[in-house]
Formats: structure tokens, C-alpha cells, sequence
């Protein structure tokens, strides 16, 4: 009987949690269980990780293998346990010497070639890692930027299996973290707009100025092409970059979201979001039934969400966001675990003043409509949701 012991790390919600990977190998007829509440991708990875490990150039034990990753009670799911999994194996099999992995956790999602693919959640992964004293983190190469975000993380990218075996033998060194310095944001994030495209709306500049300034939500009420859309886009740009907190708050959503671009890993702009009036509750607040994704609002945690046409949006949709907007975070329930997601956001909310969406003119040319339709258009917006909102402004056409 051999065993042997690799680190791991599942993220449920933003948080990582250590897990602890055990391969015991044992005679008796050859076959691979594994225990400790695995999904249905864990057991996909039985056959990714000998697939990985024959490709790599070793052979598989022939022996009895049981898995166990734990603490059994912590919901693991997805694919980022390949790694650790397969490197207890391989050092039951004496392949790696034991002691090679103690000072390490490995994440990482194994091809069927040996190669290690980037995989969500790196970023509190190993926050976690070097909270609780870990030296050394293995990553996927391509995850490897976001991983050196975190302080005193000493990162060993990952390319593939092969060579992960050929660093806990001591017979190569691991490879360097090459990545642009992480401050420097990307193109994509410089804001572009500026207050001074939009032409007259003093009131509404005013209120976009006083929203950004004070951190308030805002409404803004005015028939269409009155420049609502133009001066919501434009707040971001007045807002200032995020501090070094805010910035790994914002980054760890996005890793867990699979947003983050390898190269230029770091949130440094406050996000904005812009969800389409058909956006389900489960898109704004989060979904997933084994792996639990932060929907749009966590996505704009620290910066903004702007509702377009907010009174077109379902009543479901508009009341899932009360709860981020009173406690900030959102919490997304399933049968075996809940995730918990930052959502701070700066809410802003606009609407025509009739559903016809067409501005009061000289008879016969504008709106027309009773006023009982237009009031009701807008008490779609529930009161507990306007309730909330600091600044609310008409805007003219
Ligand atoms: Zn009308």
C-alpha cells in the first residue's frame, strides 16, 4: 500500500478553500475510485488525468487507486483538481518524491495530451494558498499573470504535465512568470468618453457630475434621444481607478467569471455593465448549478450598472437586485452550496416617460397617451427600488 498527499484549492463564490487530495494505491484488481463528493466533471477527470499521465511519457499504476479529495463536506466542482490529482497519483507511484509536494498546491485543468489548461478562479485560489503559508503555487501558464497579482506568491507556471514532473524531480528549474507589469491597464479600459460630447442637458451633466462624485444612484426620466444613454456611459469616466483592494476585489469576480484577459490580468477601472431589458434574475445575480457564476451585478461590484429602459426590465429582474442594494453582496443558493459575490454597485436607471416612447409635442405630432398609461409605466419600478435612489432627475428633449 502507498499513499500520498497533494494540495488543491475549490473557490465557492469568491473564497478559496484548501483542499486536500489523497491518492492511495493498493492491490487488487486495477481501477480509479474517487471519493469526496465529486461532480459530474470529477469524474470526467479520472479519465483526462490517465489519459494526461500515459501522454506524458509514465505509466499508469496498474493497482487499485482511490482518490479521496477533502474535507468531504466543501462542494468541489469543475475541472481544477486535474493537476493535484494526478500528482498524488504519480508520487504513490514514487514517480515524484513526496516531500516535492508539501510546500506546494496545484490547480490546473489537464488535457488528454498532458497539456494544462487555464482554468476560472486562480486569482482567490491563491489568495487563499498564500493566506494560509503555501510557498509555492502551480498554475496554469496562461493563469499565470493573474496568479503573480497576489503578494508573496512565488508562481511556477504550468505548461504541461510532463513538465511540472520533470520540477518536483529537481531535474529542471520552473519557468519564469512572463507578463507586462500588472498596473498598466489595458486599451480596453481608458476611458474614452468624455462629459463634453454631450451638447446642452446642464441638469443632467449636473446630476451625472454629483452622482459620480457622492457615489449615489441615480434615475433619469426624459423622452428618447434626450441624451440619457450618453450620460450614463460617460460616468464611468468620471470615476477614479480603483485602489489596490478594490482592484482584487473586482479582479477575483472576474476571474471566477472568466473574464479576465491573460496578459493585462488587473481590474484597475471601476466596471460598467449594461444588461439588455431581457436579462433574466439569474443573469443579473448569478447562476450555475455545480459551478455558481457571478451574474452582471456582481460584475459591476465597485463600478456601474445602468438599467437602459428600466421600466422594460420584469419585475423579477428589478426586485433580485434588492438585495445587493441593501447589503452589497449577493448570495446565490443551490441544493449542495450557497456562493456569496461582492456586489457594491452605483445603480443608474433610465426611462421614457411613456411606454409609447415618444416625447409630449404640439398636438398630433408626440405622445398622446392618457396619463393613467404613462403613470403606470413608471410605477413598474417598484417603490422599494426608487426608494434607494438618491438623485432623480427629468431630463428635457
Ligand atoms: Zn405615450
Amino acid at each position: 500500500m502507498a499513499l500520498a498527499r497533494a494540495r488543491a484549492v475549490a473557490v465557492l463564490g469568491v473564497e478559496g478553500h484548501l483542499v486536500e487530495v489523497e491518492a492511495d494505491l493498493a492491490d487488487g484488481l486495477p481501477r480509479l475510485t474517487l471519493i469526496g463528493l465529486p461532480d459530474t466533471a470529477l469524474h470526467e477527470s479520472r479519465d483526462r488525468i490517465r489519459a494526461a499521465v500515459v501522454n506524458s511519457g509514465h505509466k499508469w499504476p496498474d493497482r487499485r487507486i482511490t482518490l479521496g479529495l477533502f474535507p468531504a463536506t466543501l462542494p468541489k466542482a469543475g475541472s481544477g483538481f486535474d493537476l493535484a490529482m494526478a500528482v498524488a497519483v504519480l508520487s504513490a507511484a514514487a514517480v515524484v518524491p513526496p516531500e516535492s509536494l508539501l510546500r506546494r498546491v496545484f490547480i490546473g485543468e489537464l488535457a488528454l495530451d498532458g497539456r494544462v489548461r487555464a482554468v476560472r478562479g486562480v486569482l482567490p485560489a491563491v489568495l487563499k494558498a498564500a493566506a494560509a503559508g503555501v510557498e509555492r503555487v502551480v498554475v496554469p501558464a496562461a493563469n499565470a499573470a493573474e496568479a503573480a497579482l497576489v503578494p508573496g506568491a512565488r508562481v511556477e507556471p504550468a505548461i504541461d504535465l510532463a513538465g511540472v514532473l520533470s520540477v518536483l524531480r529537481g531535474e529542471a528549474a520552473a519557468p519564469e512568470v512572463t507578463a507586462p507589469p500588472p498596473t498598466a491597464p489595458t486599451p480596453a479600459e481608458v476611458p474614452g468618453l468624455d462629459l463634453a460630447d454631450v451638447a446642452g442637458q446642464t441638469r443632467g451633466r449636473l446630476a451625472v457630475e454629483v452622482a459620480a462624485a457622492g457615489g449615489h444612484h441615480l434615475f433619469m426620466q426624459g423622452p428618447p434621444g434626450s441624451g440619457k444613454t450618453m450620460l450614463a456611459d460617460r460616468l464611468p469616466g468620471l470615476l477614479p481607478m480603483l485602489d489596490t483592494d478594490a482592484s482584487l476585489e473586482v479582479t477575483a469576480v472576474h476571474s471566477v467569471a472568466g473574464l479576465l484577459p491573460s496578459n493585462a490580468p488587473l481590474v484597475t477601472r471601476p466596471p460598467y455593465r449594461s444588461p439588455h431589458h431581457s436579462a433574466t434574475p439569474a443573469a443579473l445575480i448569478g447562476s450555475g448549478s455545480a459551478v455558481i457564476r457571478p451574474g452582471l451585478a456582481s460584475q459591476a461590484h465597485r463600478g456601474i450598472l445602468f438599467l437602459d429602459e428600466a421600466p422594460e426590465f420584469n419585475r423579477q429582474s428589478l426586485d433580485a437586485l434588492r438585495q445587493p442594494l441593501e447589503s452589497g453582496t449577493i448570495e446565490v443558493a443551490r441544493a449542495r452550496a450557497t456562493a456569496r459575490f461582492p456586489a457594491r454597485f452605483q445603480l443608474v436607471l433610465a426611462a421614457n416617460p411613456c411606454p409609447c416612447a415618444k416625447a409630449r409635442g404640439p398636438r398630433g405630432t408626440g405622445c398622446e397617451c392618457p396619463s393613467l398609461v404613462r403613470r403606470r409605466y413608471l410605477a413598474r419600478l417598484s417603490g422599494p427600488l426608487l426608494d434607494r435612489i438618491d438623485i432623480q432627475v427629468a431630463l428635457s428633449a
